[in-house]
């Protein structure tokens, strides 16, 4: 049985649930309970509060758990990071107050800084030659500015609009973040397997989100172009059409470059493209 906490209520408790769901992991926590065991698959879900899920994964009070990068590098705790998990993107950043001038880090020397990141804020601080004082804080982190409390705070930034809101400016980008799955340095083989089907499964989930499956059409003398265009799992499946001299080509392509591949796909004669969304990609 593998433990797997997950954040209790917050920002990544929806998107470590609805993983989970992908997953084939089924959870029903219809009584708000602390712990539910699935009822499909080896695990049991412990719902907790984010901050304290690094150190319960190394107490082995759980064995695996979803938290994002930032509360791992915070916290500092003995966990092993196993997968990047695609959600709760974000970034934590330095801000300084609108009108602030800001050249560089070395205006921050000397002054106060607000924060609840302190022990990554003091490493990259040291790592710049800078001396600041950091205010610890565990909640509000944007309003320090304004009652006086620090003159630049360093804090989780997605879009900026919290920080537009307390009329701060972003200045500095300490790390980039998303929610990761930890896991105790050392599991025994039976946790071990139930991970790696874990893993499996995650994989064949995030891969999917980042695909597209295509289907055209496209006359014959059009396919060597198209084709190359289309490189596939291990390469496009070609079938003809009724009307003769017509193909239709089905393939996939990366979220990434889906655009501009389509465009091209365009120019080089394809025509009636349709663009499916994949549930599972397996390698
Ligand atoms: P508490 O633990 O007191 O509930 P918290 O700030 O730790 O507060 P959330 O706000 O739910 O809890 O954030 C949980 C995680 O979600 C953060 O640690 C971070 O990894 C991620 N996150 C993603 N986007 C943002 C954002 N815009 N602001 C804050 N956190 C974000
Ligand atoms: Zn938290």
């Amino acid at each position: 049985m593998l433990k797997i906490a997950i954040q209790k209520s917050g920002r990544l408790h929806e998107g470590s649930l609805k993983l989970l769901k992908e997953c084939g992991i089924d959870i029903s926590n219809g009584n708000n309970q602390l712990r539910v065991r699935s009822s499909n698959f080896e695990a049991e879900i412990f719902f907790l509060r984010d901050d304290d899920i690094p150190e319960y994964v190394q107490d082995r009070v759980a064995d695996a758990g979803i938290v994002g990068e930032n509360i791992v590098y915070e916290t500092q705790k003995k966990v092993t990071v196993v997968e990047k998990l695609g959600f709760a993107k974000c970034r934590l950043s330095l801000a300084v107050p609108r009108y602030e001038q800001y050249k560089d880090i070395t205006d921050l020397q000397g002054k106060r800084i607000a924060t609840s990141y302190p022990n990554i804020l003091e490493k990259f601080l040291k790592e710049k030659g800078v001396q600041a004082a950091i205010h610890t804080i565990s909640g509000s982190v944007e309003i320090a500015p304004r009652i006086g409390l620090a003159d630049a705070i360093c804090d989780l930034v997605s879009s900026g609009s919290t920080l537009f809101l307390n009329e701060l400016r972003e200045v500095q980008t300490i790390l980039h973040s998303e929610a990761v799955l930890i896991t105790h340095p050392q599991l025994n083989e039976e946790k071990l397997a139930v991970l790696e089907s874990l893993l499996f499964r995650i994989r064949a989930v995030n891969k999917a989100k980042d695909n597209k499956y295509v289907l055209l059409n496209a006359p014959n003398h059009c396919l060597p172009q198209i084709i190359k265009l289309l490189p596939g799992m291990r390469s496009p499946t070609v079938v003809p059409l009724a009307e003769p001299g017509w193909s239709s080509v089905h393939s996939v392509i990366s979220e990434n470059d889906f655009w501009k591949v389509i465009e091209q796909l365009k120019a080089n004669g394809a025509e009636g493209i349709l663009i499916l969304p994949i549930e599972k990609m397996i390698l």
